[in-house]
């Protein structure tokens, strides 16, 4: 039996989670079941109580059955779950017991995290997340083996073993800069900056205190180093590159109400999707993604509108954005375990890529509900839509992904994109002393 890992508190400070009973969980999500779940549910009886199986099987996995609307077959008129309100907590599926806690092992321990796609998380109401680690250890060992088990290290680069110490001081680094005093569109330019420096550079010979070094010497840089070069506007592939990366954050194929597609026609449907989100058309409009999302805005709209930065609520904005950026890095969901054992400089990559798909789905947000400016709503239903998929959208750890992204850290494509998302654009003139910020 491998030995079982301790788990290391969310170090992010006030940090708060309880269950609402809200039911938005149990409403458009697709719930994956483990071969214990699908013991359970059939000793429950369901089959035979409902008239049909609620379980459906889609790519090779087990699902529960949802309905038309999008709800599990298991919600209730009331917002309760039918299994826990006979059975007990303890009787649902998995994955239901586990959200919105995340486990991402290592080596040496298993660092609890939380998915922002979570109401009361992105609205930081209930209980400090802090002290909720044993809440999270008993649900795992009911059956999630796995997140408790020792994981590698994660890579430091591609083919770079992490040595000691390594993975910690990015991280370090990475919290502080972000949760610094600059204006947020500075932090997030900033953090575009350090993944395309640190992706281009050659780091085999750079190690241990050398590592440190070379962090030390890149956050010092900051936030000077971003009047230089000066930018352009992104061009059109690399906003279609950032539409495709929206798409395949956003994108959850619905194969589990009744008359779900067949495999092959899924597949299609997904391709043309794909292709219309990348083509991204001014005049057409955004396809929708799901139960629930705002619908009637056109790619156009989306680019018209303005950035969160320039909100009458970039206050709260900022504070909301921030604390998702510290909760993901220090729950360990940007690199090794918790996101598909990708390298940390990678890692910080696919973060950044993350940050302005976030700043795109709330300006569509924003421009769906008819506002002329995004909200602190419209942020928390883009950090909640984009964070969903985070770790547990296969196609996220792809070639298609790697492709995207090293398409992106070239010519400065990251940063284009990120200010595109979350500055008003200006090219910067000789005198300028800082990169373009809403005054
Ligand atoms: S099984 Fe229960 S908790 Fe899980 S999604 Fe369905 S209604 Fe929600």
């Amino acid at each position: 039996m491998p030995l079982q890992l301790p788990i290391l508190p969310l170090a992010t400070p006030h940090q708060r989670y309880s269950c609402h009973g809200c039911g938005s969980c149990c409403r458009d999500f697709s719930v994956q079941l483990r071969a214990v779940d699908l013991q359970r549910i059939k000793a429950q009886g369901w089959r035979t109580e409902l008239g049909f199986d609620p379980v459906i099987r889609f790519r090779g996995q087990h699902y529960l059955r949802q309905r038309a609307d999008g709800a599990c077959v298991f919600l209730e008129a009331d917002g309760k779950c039918r299994i826990h309100a006979r059975h007990g907590f303890a009787e649902k599926p998995l994955a239901c017991q586990m959200f919105p806690y995340t486990l991402s092992p290592d080596a040496h321990a298993s660092r609890l995290g939380v998915s922002f796609a979570c109401g009361s998380v992105t609205a930081n109401r209930g209980e400090l997340l802090r002290g909720q680690e044993a809440e999270a250890l008993r649900i795992a060992l009911r059956g999630i083996p796995e997140s408790l088990a020792a994981a590698p290290d994660a890579l430091l680069a591609q083919d770079l073993r992490s040595q000691s110490g390594e993975l910690g001081s990015l991280e370090r680094r990475l919290v502080r800069w972000l949760d610094s005093a600059h204006p947020l569109c500075v932090r997030i330019d900033g953090l575009g900056w350090i993944a395309q420096t640190l992706s281009a550079a050659k780091l085999a010979s750079v190690r241990g205190d050398r590592w440190t070094e070379l962090l030390d010497i890149l956050l010092g840089a900051l936030p000077a180093e971003l009047s230089m070069p000066i930018l352009e506007p992104p061009t059109k592939r690399q906003l279609a590159m950032l539409r495709g990366a929206v798409f395949a954050r956003t994108e959850d194929p619905k194969p589990l109400a009744a008359g779900a597609p067949s495999r092959a026609r899924a597949i299609l449907q997904q391709l043309l999707r794909n292709f219309r989100w990348q083509r991204g058309r001014p005049t057409a409009l955004v396809p929708t993604i799901g139960i629930g999302w705002p619908v009637g805005a056109r790619f156009g709209a989306v680019d018209a509108m303005p950035p969160a930065t320039e909100s009458d609520e970039s206050g709260p904005i900022d504070e909301l954005v921030t604390r998702w950026l510290r909760a993901r890095i220090e729950g360990g969901r940007v690199w090794g375990s918790g996101a598909y054992g990708w390298s940390a400089v990678d890692g910080t990559a696919a973060l950044a890529l993350a940050v302005a798909s976030v700043g795109w789905v709330a300006r569509w947000h924003a421009a769906a509900c008819g506002r002329a400016g995004v909200t602190l709503a419209d942020m928390q239903a883009a950090v909640g839509r984009i964070d969903r998929t985070a770790g547990r959208a296969p196609w996220l750890g792809g070639a298609a992904e790697r492709w995207r992204i090293a398409y992106l850290l070239r010519d400065n494509g990251m940063r284009r994109v990120l200010r595109a998302q979350w500055s008003t654009f200006v090219p910067f003139d000789s005198t300028s002393t800082l990169h373009a910020h809403p005054a």
